[in-house]
């Protein structure tokens, strides 16, 4: 490609809105341009670059036996309503009615299109199992769009839904998934990790996210520091508590005025945190309960709204609270409360702490789990903190920040059995099929790649995703051998299968260089009036590696070079 001939229009300045790298980069470099909230065009670059993505992403999911096929974007709600997601998925899902009143909406992800379509066409055991993906624009009203490609409302992602006869079957396509997704995010030159996530209500371990490492990350990522186990935040768990041995004492009210916090209360009474236990109020789909974790810890709402089963969470104003439990927050306790306690599994090991008295300005001190109260449901609902050990080994943990990039999930039967969506199994019987569904953000994948490479000039393009391998500047326009000379040179490139944007343009070394450097493409090579003497292509790496390369030989050199890089990233 000719610079002189491309829609490239890049900044010198940083543009405002943009708050992370990727964002400024993507823009800087004219990469994407916004539309509107969390809408974006693709210009040249940016599409080349989503494309190198979708690439590695066919050839991978091809090779582990799923087929690409392409659904409709516009969706009816009718099906939603099938799976009983119309009231369930909120306001991401854009709804509106076509022309005859229908109700209809832009899909944000294809569980159910995908399984009309296979209740519709797959009827036998012997067309099983089945991997169906797309790659395709998707449609998500996020409430805070932002970051660019990071969280836009509309996105590329490729979206892929399995079929399969029973457990066993679904466990090994999971497995097969999990596998292409290591190599798809290896070969898009990534550091990456794939960590357990939450399964909502299903639980089990087959939910994996694929986080990209970069401290810019939304998401947090509990990493054992001696063996494999990691974990998403939201799901990251310690050790099972071991009981305590201590006798119960007796009740005691003892007054507190005025003191709220954890600190305050432990300060007061001179003990420490952990001999404290809080108790939140949470909305859990309309209905009030109350949550209880040690004075140290935090309620993990993803873990709380599983143990409820409840779709919508959220903690109560301090209005519900008085209304619901007639003591104001800050002194809530579970003795004598009426609403339901969901208690920490942790708080059920302990013995004789402090609790608030359900009472403005009392606590009770030697509260007991079953002897004063009894919570109505129990189990892990806190986060993990830094204090906390390795479930599977022991060790501590550390705390990494990751964007998620791609998400393998085992949904079972949960959408074939709302949609009744069945076939005749080997031994005559109707079964419904088990399914799995697996996700990638293509466009987050690029802007997740510049979070995790760039510099102070630009863009470090990993090489498998780089909309061009080489950058080839031509610093004498106007002298004739030299233009002949690069003119040759980016043919010959071409010729060795090297993707090559050429700059030809009339414009001063430095702008071409600066250009370049902000682009970020891997390679560099430049011909300029130092050409004519020394017979040698200068180039250079967008890392900073310096080398020359004969002219007669150069592209076939690079096209080799190029080649073992590629070789080297993919068997990482
Ligand atoms: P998140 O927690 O970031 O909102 P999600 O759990 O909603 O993600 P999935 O429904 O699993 O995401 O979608 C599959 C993939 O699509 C995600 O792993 C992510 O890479 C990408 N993705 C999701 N939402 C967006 C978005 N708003 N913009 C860009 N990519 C997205
Ligand atoms: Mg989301």
């Amino acid at each position: 490609m000719r610079y002189s001939e491309l829609l490239l229009p890049t900044l010198k300045e940083d543009p405002a809105e943009a708050e992370v790298v990727s964002h400024r980069l993507l823009l800087r470099a004219g990469f994407i341009r916004k539309l509107t909230s969390g809408v974006y065009s693709y210009l040249p670059l940016g599409l080349a670059a989503i494309r190198k993505v979708e690439r590695i992403v066919r050839e991978e999911m091809n090779r582990a036996g799923a087929q690409e096929l392409l659904l409709p974007m516009v969706q009816p709600g009718e099906l939603w309503k099938e799976s009983g997601r119309w009231e369930k998925y909120g306001r991401e899902l854009l709804r509106f009615f076509d022309r005859h009143g229908r109700e209809s909406c832009l899909g944000p992800t294809h569980e159910e299109v995908i399984t009309d379509l296979v209740r519709m066409n797959v009827h036998s055991y012997r067309d099983l199992p089945l991997n169906l993906y797309q790659i395709q624009t998707k449609f998500r009203d996020e409430i805070r769009p932002r970051f660019g490609l990071m969280r836009g409302r509309e996105f590329i992602m490729k979206d892929g839904y399995s079929f399969d006869v029973d457990e066993a079957g679904a466990e090994e396509t999971y497995r097969k998934m999990f596998e292409a997704y290591q190599r798809i995010f290896t070969r898009c030159g990534l550091e990456f990790r794939a960590v357990e996530a939450d399964t909502g209500t299903i639980g089990g371990k087959f939910s994996h996210e694929f986080m990209v490492l970069a401290d810019t990350g939304e998401d947090v990522i509990v990493a054992c520091r001696g063996c494999g186990y990691a974990a998403n935040l939201e799901k990251a768990a310690g050790p099972e508590p071991e009981a305590g041995r201590e006798e119960p004492l007796a009740l005691e009210k003892v007054a507190t005025p005025g003191k709220k916090t954890v600190e305050e209360v432990c300060g007061f009474l001179g003990i420490r945190p952990e001999r404290l236990v809080k108790t939140m109020v949470y909305i859990a789909d309309g209905k009030p309960v109350a949550a209880m974790v040690r004075g140290d810890h935090e309620v993990q709402e993803v873990k709380l709204a599983n143990i409820l089963s409840a779709v919508e969470l959220r903690l109560a104003t301090d209005e519900e609270i008085s209304a619901h439990t007639g003591a104001p927050a800050g002194f809530l306790g579970p003795v004598g409360l009426s609403i339901p306690v969901v208690a920490d599994r942790e708080v059920m090991a302990m013995a004789n702490f402090v609790t608030g008295a359900g009472e403005a300005d009392a606590h009770l001190k030697n509260v007991n789990p079953g002897r004063d109260f009894s919570p109505a449901a129990s189990g892990d609902i806190r986060t993990v903190t830094a204090a906390d050990r390795c479930p599977e080994c022991g060790a501590g943990f550390d705390f990494l920040k990751g964007i998620e990039v791609g998400h393998i999930f085992k949904l079972g039967t949960s959408y074939s059995e709302a949609m009744n969506a069945r076939f005749l199994d080997r031994d005559g019987k109707e079964k419904h099929f088990v399914m799995g569904c697996y996700g990638i953000g293509v466009s987050r994948i690029v802007a997740a790649a510049i979070e995790q490479n760039h510099d102070g000039d630009g863009i470090v393009f990993p090489l498998p995703i780089a909309p061009f391998q080489v950058a080839l500047l031509n610093l004498a326009v106007k002298d004739g051998e030299v233009s002949r000379a690069a003119e040759k040179l980016y043919d010959e490139l071409i010729a060795a299968g090297i993707e090559v944007l050429y700059d030809d343009r009339d414009e001063r070394a430095g702008i071409k260089f600066k250009d370049a450097d902000l682009i970020g493409l891997p390679y560099r090579l430049v011909l300029g009036r130092k050409f004519l003497e020394t017979r040698e292509v200068e180039a250079r790496t967008r890392r900073g590696e310096e080398f020359t390369l004969p002219f007669e030989e150069a592209a076939q050199l690079l096209a080799a070079r190029i080649e073992a890089e590629l070789e080297a990233i993919s068997s990482r």
